[in-house]
């Protein structure tokens, strides 16, 4: 599978693909809100503020192009490195370090059609912190985590973590800590404004 930014600059193969992924998730977080309102991609987000999210495991991402576009924003010093690219503000993938998870959102996706996509996938297989969803989130979306959410999201981690498959990350350096780009870090009064 490949993905790419809007504009295509910035190239990645995930090389298991549609293997080791837990499939479609959406999360109606207010960080992952406020990261989209950031980049002003409010477009991206579903009717109730949701972000479509599918995994993979960072060691199984191959960076093909565009790697001198890619931006990296956290909401609070220790907050997840959300990256995105300066070419055409497509945000990219949600990591953190030493984690077996690279969260590519569904954007990045769209090179392939869409329906061959679901085909592959199924439906969206869990949804989470629908507390933070706009108007009413589909039935059956916690307020914040599910058994759902768990039993779907679980054996991924695991499985990673077994696997030693959180590195070598393309988006951190060798030590496996240091982002490959310097994060710009929101302070308290921006991550305020853009709750609003
Ligand atoms: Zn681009
Ligand atoms: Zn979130």
């Amino acid at each position: 599978m490949e993905i790419q930014c809007e504009c295509g600059k910035f190239r990645a193969r995930l090389k298991a693909f549609p293997n080791n992924t837990p499939g479609r998730l959406v999360c109606y977080c207010d960080d992952c809100q406020s990261y989209l309102h950031y980049l002003k991609r409010d477009d991206l987000l579903d009717a109730n503020g949701g972000t479509e999210i599918i995994p993979a495991y960072p060691a199984e991402v191959e960076i093909l192009s565009g790697l001198e576009h890619l931006k990296c924003t956290q909401l609070s010093p220790n907050g997840t490195f959300r990256f995105s690219t300066a070419c055409c503000n497509t945000p990219i993938v949600n990591t953190r370090p030493k984690v077996p998870w690279a969260g590519f959102l569904r954007c990045v996706y769209k090179a392939r059609d869409d329906h061959q996509l679901d085909q592959a996938l199924g439906p969206v297989r869990s949804r989470i912190m629908g507390r933070y969803a706009k108007g009413t989130p589909p039935a059956g979306t916690p307020e914040k985590f599910n058994l759902k959410a768990f039993v779907t999201v679980m054996p991924f981690m695991l499985k990673g973590k077994l696997l030693k498959k959180s590195r070598p990350s393309p988006f951190f350096a060798e030590d496996g800590v240091t982002p490959i780009v310097a994060p710009q870090i929101l302070n308290e009064a921006q991550r305020q404004a853009l709750r609003q």
